[in-house]
Parts: structure tokens; C-alpha cells; sequence
């Protein structure tokens, strides 16, 4: 049954994306260039804004994605304007609703917010707006639970829609529905009853997830099923992304840190991104005391120092952010020239949105992880026990072992696109070094005798590690987990990258143990380490290089930008044969 329904819906969605919602022969077409020319002044739309802004327009349910800054908002303000009623927009943050009033009232659009900060004579104003005929109000922000919590804003929202007046309801973030998503809000399942609830109202879920899990779930959530999607290409075509390998101390990463803050970035905003708050403090006072000017940002701050922090960036006040992942949704510089990972992200979802904060304007920026083994399982321990994230953090380790292909097919691949070199115009380390002669090895041997190191400490009951592996591979620590063999001739460096690269493949495998204080991976033989075990098996792995990159000198300021590809497909089903040219290159070549 679940299958006919799904392509039912597939069959929904690819007639839906068949129609040229780009089209400029609309009835309200003149209206919209008007609007676009007249209170935007702006010249043009950007890929896939007018196939949206037409497609709400004739009243069709439809989700919008396309990456953060593309220009998600336009695609419900420009209506808006066009049609008379109310636009009421669902935003997650009050942040977000006030930046967006902000540039509303900038333009001279009379909008209004609502939010549970809001003092009760603006709350009654909003309320009145959706009874209010006469209204000049034509977009009015709300929080989802209203939905759920707020009777008196119900019953004037169906006032609103049984006068005619309810034109649309935008659905900001609306991958917050789903629980797939990186963002989950529980209060936006309440949602779910508005197709119910007002069915003459096309409903408008914009979001930056791309992932086809996500989009189907948020679909099935809203009652929305198989509803047209327009989707924007992911490439962001002006960012910079560059793997640097972290050294094991944090004074040595500070160093780094410091040397790229007062050298390559000197006098630019940036975001450094760290994996836990206590991390973000020391990093940012480590920082001050080598006399750079740092904010620290994480949840447990209180509301009013997180905003001052903000607001000190956003001034060029502190030229970096120090910050966990709670310095998020909502951050509209445009103009934040580096991003940096001191830990990897848990996802390339993750590692995607956080980077993306990068380069707004559409001016060089760069995209900077650290990466070094132990920090796998610095994430892997966080994150474990929920289904599915394991695989989403080795998905982030591939890009970061990645030293032969543009690290961008790497990105392409998770958002189910296909841009090659040609789309990266030597933006990544990679594709920016001549020198990317990959020279592949066999580790099948490294294989076996990890696999026999470890069986040999499990016969002594003892669990290892991956750094106690990586010791006893290389002769160090307890002589007896030592390996037996000869010291292999390999650097410790290629060792770690061996054994994340076995861990991707499923030849070893994480085993986690609870303490009273932490948890711990230890490293196990996985459900491929069999095949190791025939001598005509070759397990190739490509061996990477860490490129040289200048910490000191500003990067080059030629940077031109080049047109980006337009995706062609706009369905949610991945149909990914026609999708994965690219694929058998990009998958690490292990069978
Ligand atoms: P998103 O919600 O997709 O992250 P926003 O809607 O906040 O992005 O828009 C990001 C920026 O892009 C805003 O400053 C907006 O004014 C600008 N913008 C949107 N559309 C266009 C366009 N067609 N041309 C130029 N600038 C645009
Ligand atoms: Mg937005
Ligand atoms: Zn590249």
C-alpha cells in the first residue's frame, strides 16, 4: 500500500516539476516585476525565486530549497505584495522575525510580529490584523505553537480565512518538522491541521535541508504529500573549503588559530566552530591572552549576553565568534570571511549549514576544518545512540580523508547533485593543488594485523582504543598488546587515516562502554574483517597529503564568480540513477 502511495506522489511531484513555473506570462507577472524593480530594487531574480513566487501564486501547496542566503525570504514576501490578504508566516526564532520586520519596515512593508515576548497591546494589534478588513498589514510573523497554544489567535486566524483574507501561510524553516532534520522543533507538528483547517490556503515550506528523507517527512507531516518542490543547486560556488591537519595539543591549535587570525584573516569576521562549550571558552580565552579580540558563544549563556555577543560581532566589535553549535539559525552577516572547524562537524548536513554562514555577499570565503582521528570519536561518542548518526559522522570523516577528489563532489553527493571540477573553479585544496597525483596503496595487510592486535588484547580481556591500537600497531605502550610483527614504515599520520579509512569500510567498527564520567569508543573487528583474510583480496585505499596553506598572507583577492549550473530536477524522489554519474569515482574504492 505504502508503495503505491509513494508513487502516487512521485508521479504528483514530476508532473508538478514539469510545468515552467519560471514563466513570465502570469496574470500577476507585471505585478511581480513591479514589486521586484519598485520596493526590492533588485534587477533580477536568483535561480528558482520566480518558479516559486509563481507557483504560491497559482495557489499551489510547494516547498522551497535552497541554500541559506539564496533568498528564501522573497519567495513569500513578493507575493504578498501582489495579491490582496494576509501572508502569515511560521518562524521559528524571534531573532529571525525581528531581523525580518527590520528589513520589512526598511522597505516600507507594513508587517507585524508575534511572538510570546511580545507585551500584550502588541499582541492584541496582531490579533486584531487578522479580523481587520481594512488592515494595512500584509504579512504577519507567528511562533508555531501559537497554533497549538493560542485559541483567541486560532479563532481570528479562521476569521481571517472565512473572510477571504488568509492568501498563504509560509512555513519558514520547515524542516524544524521533522525529526530527521538537524533542527527538530517539536512544536511545528502542529501544523499538520492546516490543510485541514483552511484547504484554500496554498501553504509555502521554505528550508536549506535538501536531504530527500527529510523534505518526504515534512511533506507527509503537513498532509502535503508528493506537493511541488523547487529546489536551487547546493554549490556555493564562492566558498573556499580546505582540510588542515590539527595538531594533537590545544596550544599548538591555538597557535594556529591566532597565526590564521592575525595573519590570513586580519581585520575579517569569522565563526570558530567547536564541538563542546567547554572547549568554546578555553579557545575563546586562550585567544584573548594572545591579544585577539574574541566572543564566546554557547547555550548556557544567558539570552541578553548571547544577543551582546552577537551584536559586538556584528559590529566588528570581536572579529571571531568562538561558539558551539547553538550560534545558528538566524546569523544574517553577510559578510563573515572564514569559517573554521577546530572539531568536525557530526554531519555533512551540519558541516554545510555551519560552513554556509560563510560568504553571504557572494565574495570569497573560505571553509576551514581541523582534522585529526581522535576527533572522530570526540563525535562519535556524543552522538551514537540515536540511529543513523554514526553513518551521517563518517559521512563528514570521507570528505575529510577525501585527498583525490574535489572535496565539492563530496558535498554534491549528499545533496544528490552532480557538480564536478568544473563547478569548484580550484575553490577546494584539492582542486587548487597541482599536485594531486594519487598514489594508492593495499592496506589489506595493515588490515590483518590490526585485526590481530585486536584479537590478541580481546584474549587478555583487554578493550583497545583507537589510539591504543594505533600504539600497539607501532610497537608503543604495553609490550604485551604489542604487536608482534616488525614497526610498520608507515608514518603515524597514514596509521590514523588507515584506521578511520577501515572504520568507513566496516573492516573495524566503534564499541561503545559507559563510565560514571564519560563514554568511551573502543575499537572492534567489523563484519568485513573476514575478507581480509584472502591473500588475493586488495583493499585500495588513496593516500592523501595535507596542501600547504599559507596562515600568514591574505588569500588571493581575484576571486571571480562563476555561473552557477542550475539543477534540473526538482523531485524529492531520488532517482538517483540518473543522478550518480559521478558515483564511481567518489566511493571509496573498497571491493
Ligand atoms: P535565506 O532565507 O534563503 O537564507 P534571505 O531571504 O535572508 O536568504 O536573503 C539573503 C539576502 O539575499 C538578503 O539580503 C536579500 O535581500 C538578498 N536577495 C534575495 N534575493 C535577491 C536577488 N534576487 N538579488 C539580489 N539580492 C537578493
Ligand atoms: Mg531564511
Ligand atoms: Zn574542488
Amino acid at each position: 500500500k505504502l508503495s503505491i502511495k509513494n508513487s502516487i506522489n512521485k508521479m504528483k511531484t514530476d508532473t508538478l516539476s514539469s510545468v515552467d513555473w519560471a514563466g513570465t506570462t502570469y496574470q500577476w507577472s507585471e505585478d511581480v516585476t513591479r514589486v521586484l524593480k519598485d520596493v526590492y530594487k533588485i534587477d533580477s531574480f536568483r535561480p528558482k525565486q520566480l518558479a516559486a513566487i509563481n507557483s504560491t501564486l497559482s495557489g499551489q501547496h510547494a516547498i522551497v530549497v535552497m541554500p541559506t542566503g539564496a533568498g528564501k525570504s522573497l519567495c513569500y514576501q513578493l507575493p504578498a505584495l501582489v495579491k490582496p490578504g494576509l501572508t502569515v508566516v511560521v518562524s521559528p526564532l524571534i531573532s529571525l522575525m525581528e531581523d525580518q520586520i527590520r528589513s520589512l519596515t526598511n522597505r516600507n512593508i507594513p508587517a507585524k510580529l508575534m511572538s510570546n515576548t511580545s507585551t500584550k497591546e502588541e499582541t492584541s494589534e496582531a490579533l486584531n490584523t487578522l479580523k481587520d478588513k481594512n488592515t494595512k498589514i500584509k504579512l504577519l510573523y507567528v511562533t508555531p505553537e501559537r497554533f497549538a497554544k493560542s485559541k483567541r489567535f486560532m479563532s481570528n486566524l479562521q476569521a481571517c480565512y472565512a473572510a477571504g483574507r488568509l492568501q498563504r501561510i509560509a512555513i519558514d524553516e520547515v524542516h524544524c518538522c521533522s525529526q530527521w532534520g538537524h533542527d527538530f522543533r517539536p512544536d511545528y507538528k502542529y501544523l499538520g491541521i492546516l490543510t485541514q483547517m483552511f484547504p484554500n490556503t496554498p501553504l509555502l515550506g521554505l528550508t536549506a535541508t535538501a536531504t530527500a528523507s527529510v523534505l518526504t517527512d515534512v511533506q507527509k507531516i503537513l498532509n502535503i504529500p508528493g506537493c511541488l518542490v523547487i529546489k536551487s543547486t547546493f554549490n556555493r560556488p564562492n566558498l573556499f573549503y580546505k582540510i588542515l591537519e590539527k595538531p594533537t595539543s590545544q596550544e599548538e591549535c591555538l597557535t594556529i588559530l591566532e597565526k590564521l587570525l592575525k595573519g590570513r584573516y586580519r581585520g575579517e569576521s569569522g565563526i570558530i566552530y567547536t564541538n563542546s562549550i567547554k572547549d568554546a571558552e578555553d579557545i575563546a580565552g586562550g585567544l584573548r591572552k594572545r591579544g585577539l579580540k574574541v566572543g564566546c558563544y554557547h547555550a548556557n549563556l544567558e539570552a541578553a549576553v548571547r544577543s551582546q555577543v552577537h551584536t559586538k560581532w556584528h559590529e566588528k566589535y570581536y572579529q571571531a565568534i568562538v561558539a558551539t553549535i547553538a550560534f545558528g539559525m538566524g546569523i544574517d552577516k553577510p559578510d563573515v570571511r572564514f569559517v573554521i572547524h577546530h572539531t568536525i562537524s557530526k554531519s555533512m548536513e551540519n558541516y554545510y549549514q555551519e560552513s554556509g554562514r560563510a560568504g553571504r555577499d557572494g565574495l570569497r570565503a573560505e571553509c576551514v576544518t581541523l582534522y585529526r582521528m581522535q576527533d572522530i570519536f570526540k563525535v562519535s561518542t556524543m552522538v551514537f545512540s540515536s540511529v543513523g548518526n554514526l553513518e551521517h559522522l563518517y559521512g563528514m570523516v570521507k570528505y575529510c580523508l577525501n585527498g583525490s577528489l574535489c572535496r565539492r563532489l563530496i558535498i554534491a553527493e549528499h545533496f544528490d547533485e552532480n557538480w564536478g571540477s568544473a563547478d569548484c573553479n580550484k575553490m577546494c585544496d584539492v582542486c587548487s593543488t597541482s599536485n594531486t597525483s594519487e598514489k594508492n596503496i593495499n592496506v589489506r595487510l595493515y588490515c590483518k594485523t590490526l585485526g590481530s592486535i585486536i584479537e590478541n588484547a580481546e584474549k587478555q580481556d583487554v578493550k583497545l582504543t583507537a589510539q591504543k591500537l594505533l600504539d600497539a600497531w607501532f610497537l608503543k605502550g604495553p609490550v604485551n598488546l604489542r604487536h608482534k610483527g616488525k614497526e610498520p614504515t608507515i608514518s603515524r599520520g597514514l596509521g590514523e587515516d588507515i584506521i578511520a579509512f577501515l572504520l568507513l569500510g566496516s573492516y573495524l567498527v566503534e564499541d561503545f562502554h559507559y563510565t560514571a564520567y564519560s563514554t568511551i569508543s573502543y575499537i572492534k573487528n567489523g563484519p568485513n574483517m573476514d575478507a581480509v583474510q584472502d591473500d588475493s583480496f586488495e583493499l585500495t585505499m588513496p593516500v592523501r597529503k595535507y596542501t600547504s596553506f599559507d596562515l600568514q598572507t591574505p588569500p588571493p583577492n581575484d576571486y571571480k564568480p562563476i555561473v552557477a549550473l542550475e539543477q534540473v530536477d526538482e523531485s524529492v524522489d531520488d532517482s538517483k540513477s540518473k543522478k550518480r554519474k559521478h558515483d564511481d569515482n567518489s566511493k571509496s574504492k573498497s571491493k
